[in-house]
């Protein structure tokens, strides 16, 4: 093997830079050759590539987003779409592919791979999803700039004696408002996986402002309810001030944490490794820490669950 390939695609996430330096600087360290393929599946089907040298990832490992761009691309999802990126690969002389992003991404590196161009994927999205590994690129930083918020947004409730409801992203999980409602200290966290009763919130509000609670933090994730339909609800039934904050796409942006950097780093240059020890269709992760190889099929056979046990400690830490 002597020159591979890297894009982004789908949702962008904090540390796909950090993912895609270190794909380059280690390939470039192994004596490869690499490519940059821009906005995801959609620039492989237009040939927007440009080599990648030493020097183009410099100054990136801080930065949020992708400096390859990343799109959607309903193109690749067709067969003759599929057949194209493959000829577009060949074409360039890339024999490998490193793929950056999430399950739907994998799907299109899995397609590439049974084409006869090895593919490797890294999970990167801040919802955390994806399964058969500790963690995705992404979550930490997404979690932390929800922190930030609602460590803000008490100091104004408390003042004010109000109730806050805050909307937070994860698409279909409840991975970011379950970390982000332990680690803030919310009163209610709703997530997707886990039935709840909008009259057991408000009983459990009014329970807290009978003990003399000054304020009420209640995080929703986007995939549970809308932050707006249960302000609403907790207002109709309890009079209490609430007010209604959706913190939108500011989850997705900002400087990678440390843990994110560390991730990013381990895993785009394992990624590398992998294809040259000529592994195809698996998933760079890293299990209790170790680097592994997850196949596709895996992956796709194990979305993540939110855990137990931070469920039931949220519950009763928030009494
Ligand atoms: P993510 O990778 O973050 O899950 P998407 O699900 O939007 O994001 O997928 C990103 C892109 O991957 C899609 O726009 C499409 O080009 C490609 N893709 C998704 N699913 C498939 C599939 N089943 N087969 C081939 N390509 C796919």
């Amino acid at each position: 093997m002597q020159k591979i390939g890297v894009l982004t695609s789908g949702g962008d996430a904090p540390g796909m830079n950090a993912a895609i330096r270190a794909v380059v600087r280690t390939a470039i360290y192994r004596g490869l050759e690499v490519v940059g393929i821009r906005r995801g599946y959609a620039g492989l089907l237009d040939g927007d590539f440009r080599p990648m040298p030493i020097e183009s990832v410099g100054d990136i490992i801080q930065r949020g987003g992708t400096c390859l761009f990343t799109a959607r691309c309903k193109e690749f999802m067709t067969e003759e779409g599929q057949r194209r990126g493959y000829e577009r690969l060949v074409e360039a002389g890339i024999e490998g592919l490193v793929v950056l992003g999430g399950d739907g991404s994998f799907r299109g590196a899995k397609r590439l791979s049974e084409l006869g161009i090895p593919t490797v994927g890294v999970p990167c999205t801040i919802d955390n999803d994806i399964g058969a590994c500790d963690a995705n690129i992404g979550f930490d930083t997404a979690v932390q700039t929800v922190i930030q918020a609602i460590d803000k947004i008490r100091d104004t409730a408390t003042s004010h004696e109000r109730t806050y409801v805050i909307e937070v992203m994860g698409r279909h999980a409840g991975h970011i408002a379950l970390a982000a409602g332990l680690a803030g200290g919310a009163e209610s966290v709703l997530i997707p996986e886990v039935p709840f009763s909008l009259e057991d919130v408000v009983a459990k509000l009014q329970r807290g402002v009978a003990r003399g609670k000054k304020h009420s933090i209640i995080v929703v994730a986007e995939g549970a309810a809308r932050a707006v339909d249960v302000g609403h609800y907790i207002e109709e039934k309890t009079g209490f001030d609430t007010r209604v904050t959706v913190l939108g796409h500011v989850q997705r942006g900002g400087a990678p944490t440390v843990s994110d950097r560390v991730l990013a780093s381990r895993l785009g240059a394992f990624a590398v490794e992998l294809l040259l020890k000529g592994e195809t269709a698996v998933m760079a992760a890293t299990q209790n820490g170790a680097l592994v190889a997850v196949p596709f099929d895996e992956v796709f056979a194990s979305v993540r669950q939110p855990s137990q046990e931070l469920c039931e400690l949220a519950e009763i830490l928030s009494n």
